[in-house]
């Protein structure tokens, strides 16, 4: 922030353990010219029920280059390495800050269903489940008997069971039966359960298998990392119009700065994800050889809500319908999902003390 210029770091609340005079400004020597500090004083303590609050007065302008949060004796060690930096730089620095702060205070304020807990400890992360297709949409078929609606379900159920199993979630499925849900459904429970991960299952089917078989993991994007991406997305996207309703593209191109800081944040964590997947189901089972793809799949795009679109294995490869309706393939692919999800949200923990998302 400028005029006057501080760094401001906001926290959950912190019981802060330093010695009483830390942050006062120095006193000057009398008859000397004061050269200010980069760092003139600061000064912290909490500013609002549950929320901590760091403000840093510089004496000269300077940046922040990044934050840690380092465990210590007793609690945590807080690094912000700063770099002086001249008049241009610091002014678009607080520029990015105050758009970053606005975004995040609409975001806080916007109506998300019923409000979680926000207390931390208390409140399980959700995880939204979204079995592909249902009712009058049959998704992909091998034989009329082994259909994608079918499958997805059992998958979704299993992976239900087992994340509740482990205590750490909550989760909500789109669908509880054999009913059809429109895509945009999908994505507005999600959102209205203030869901802290999407998971969306599918299996995918081929004209022409050529031999392809294997897991994929897809995320949102505007443009599809490759053909065969763009096609799947035409296709799921369509699940609408099976159903008689009208296809509609509900998102439209929202160009707003603030809707664009969230997303990139979304979609960074998103391919996290489907990166995490990818590395733990290769102990569970098959998984294509271009395993995390993207294109603008329309159930991905809620824009707070880090989704992935689990492709489950081909129908038309016959080795993959086998596993995908045995019992025990479900069970180790569902344990692989779980480790995977585990290890999301270890990694989330550990990076929102740092404020950083993997940004790749
Ligand atoms: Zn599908």
């Amino acid at each position: 922030m400028s005029s006057p210029d501080r760094v401001i770091v906001d926290m959950p609340e912190v019981s802060f353990q330093l010695p009483s005079d830390a942050g006062l400004a120095q006193p000057v020597a009398r008859g000397k010219k004061p050269v200010p500090k980069v760092v003139a004083s600061y000064r912290y303590g909490q500013f609002a029920p549950g929320k901590s609050r760091l403000v840093i007065d510089l004496g000269r302008p300077a940046v922040v280059l990044a934050t840690h949060a380092i465990p210590a004796t007793g609690g945590y060690e807080l690094i912000i390495e700063m770099r002086e930096a001249d008049q241009a730089a610091f002014a678009a620095a607080v520029k990015r800050a105050s758009q970053e702060a606005i975004a995040r205070d609409i975001l806080a304020d916007a109506p998300r269903g019923p409000a979680k807990p926000r207390d931390g400890s208390a409140a399980l992360p959700v995880i939204v489940i979204d079995p592909g297709h249902g009712g009058i949409d049959v998704g992909a078929q091998a034989s009329s008997s082994v259909q994608e609606k079918d499958i997805v379900f059992d998958f979704a159920r299993t992976l239900r069971t087992q994340l509740e199993k482990t205590g750490r979630y909550k989760v909500v499925m789109t669908r509880s039966g054999d009913v059809f849900v429109p895509l945009a459904q999908r994505v507005k429970i999600a959102r209205d359960v203030s869901a802290d991960l999407f998971i969306s299952i599918h299996a995918d089917i081929l004209s022409d298998p050529q031999g392809v078989s294997g897991a994929t993991f897809y995320t949102v994007s505007d443009k599809a990392s490759d053909r065969e991406a763009a096609r799947l997305a035409e296709k799921e996207n369509l699940a609408d119009s099976v159903a008689g309703l009208e296809g509609s593209d509900d998102a439209g191109d929202v160009s707003d700065i603030l809707f664009d800081l969230t997303r990139r944040e979304t979609r960074a964590w998103s391919h996290t994800f489907a990166k995490t997947l990818v590395n733990y189901w290769g102990e569970a089972g098959p998984v294509n050889k271009n395993p995390h793809r993207s294109a603008g799949f329309r159930v991905l795009k809620a824009p707070d809500v880090p989704s992935v679109l689990l492709e489950l294995g081909y129908l038309s490869n016959a080795r993959d319908t086998a596993a995908l309706i045995r019992p025990e393939w479900r069970g180790k692919a569902a344990e692989a999902t779980t480790r995977a999800v585990d290890s999301f949200f270890t990694n989330r923990a550990g990076s929102a003390a740092t404020g950083k998302a993997d940004n790749k």
